[in-house]
């Protein structure tokens, strides 16, 4: 195991820090660009396999890290969603999706390994917090799908482990580097919370233009704090007054996303409490019907109550989609794949 989590790598860096790193090594200015396009464009693993570099250079640096983590397991399910799990320098293991629709290859990278929220649905949840992840090991996961697919990645969700807004700094540091190192539409990049106190303001300030996310999963407190233990640190009415800060500072609308549990928070009225949270938001939410990690856990709700819950909130005028997870065969929810394969 090297120690490349202390070690300044080169993945994240911009181009005028890495012709600064190349001219600290004896090299012209010219090559810090040719760097730049081999680890960003064509994916260098090593600076070995660089080779418009001279011979004695590329030997002098080969073992200098760059910052790629190794691929320790991938699964493909029937509908080509790809879910990796991903070894990183220290050799702890995290995940990332690849999801390939008819012109998009969205990739859901994870901002933590493990996650410190608790949250009771999820898989990830449950396995707690271990660290956050440096921008450079997010910008690696968007990467290595990009690789492993052969198509550019055109959107990226941060909705795999962790919190994104606990680990800020290193997210936002991701979004500008995958945006402008990788190529990827700041607006074709989604920010996913569960809400930590004062920090959507915090992101606010940065005015991002990425599509931001808040996932709200109940229509109350009470019910709220069940499913999300670290709610009770953050109540319902603070959280929306951040929401509509944010949409002031930055003019761009929040998405809410809703997990939908079966007989837990997926009756009529819990649509009805929801709409009443969502008055004077230009809002579009996003149902996620649940993808169970057992059969003693929480269950998908029928076909039948999803679409009453869906009408509840279209008949109020709100824009709503159902947004079903891909790849349910490949343990594609949050964190199911890490813990399946907890003894490899
Ligand atoms: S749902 Fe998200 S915030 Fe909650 S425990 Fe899982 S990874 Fe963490």
């Amino acid at each position: 195991m090297t120690n490349q989590l202390t070690k300044d790598v080169l993945l994240g860096k911009s181009v005028e820090e890495l012709t600064q790193w190349v001219q600290q090594q004896g090299q012209p200015a010219y090559r810090g660009k040719q760097l730049y396009q081999w680890l960003y464009q064509k994916g260098a693993r090593s600076l070995s396999e660089i080779t418009v570099f001279p011979k004695k250079f590329r030997e002098s640096v080969a073992e200098y890290p760059i910052g790629r983590s190794e691929i320790h397991f991938e699964s493909t399910a029937p509908d080509s969603t790809r879910k990796y799990l991903l070894r990183l320098a220290d050799g702890l293991i995290i995940e990332a999706v690849g999801i390939p629709t008819a012109k998009r290859l969205t990739v859901c990278v994870s901002s933590q390994v493990g996650c410190p929220m608790a949250c009771d649905f999820c898989a990830t949840g449950k396995g707690g917090f271990t660290r956050n992840l440096k921008a450079y090991e997010i910008v690696d996961q968007v990467l290595t799908v990009q690789e492993d697919f052969g198509q550019r990645v055109s959107n990226v969700v941060f909705m795999g482990m962790g919190e994104p807004l606990i680990n800020l700094d290193e997210v936002v540091s991701a979004v500008k580097s995958l945006n402008k190192d990788v190529g990827i539409g700041q607006r074709s990049l989604t920010i996913s919370t569960v809400g930590i106190s004062d920090r959507i303001r915090q992101l606010a300030e940065h005015k991002l233009q990425v599509t931001f996310a808040v996932s709200l999963h109940a229509s109350n407190q009470k019910l709220r704090e069940e499913l999300i233990p670290n709610a009770k640190n953050y109540r319902l009415p603070q959280l929306l007054a951040e929401c509509r800060e944010y949409v002031e500072i930055t003019g761009r609308r929040v998405t809410f996303e809703y997990i939908l549990l079966s007989e837990v928070n997926d009756s009529p009225q819990h649509a009805q409490e929801l709409i009443k949270h969502l008055k004077g938001f230009q809002t579009h939410v996003n149902l996620i019907p649940y993808n169970p990690i057992s059969e003693a856990d929480y269950q998908r709700p029928s076909q039948q109550r999803i679409e009453k819950f869906t009408n509840v909130l279209q008949k109020a005028k709100i824009a709503v989609s159902v947004r079903y997870s891909r790849g349910l065969e490949a343990n594609a929810a949050c964190g199911q794949l890490r813990a399946s394969r907890s003894a490899t």
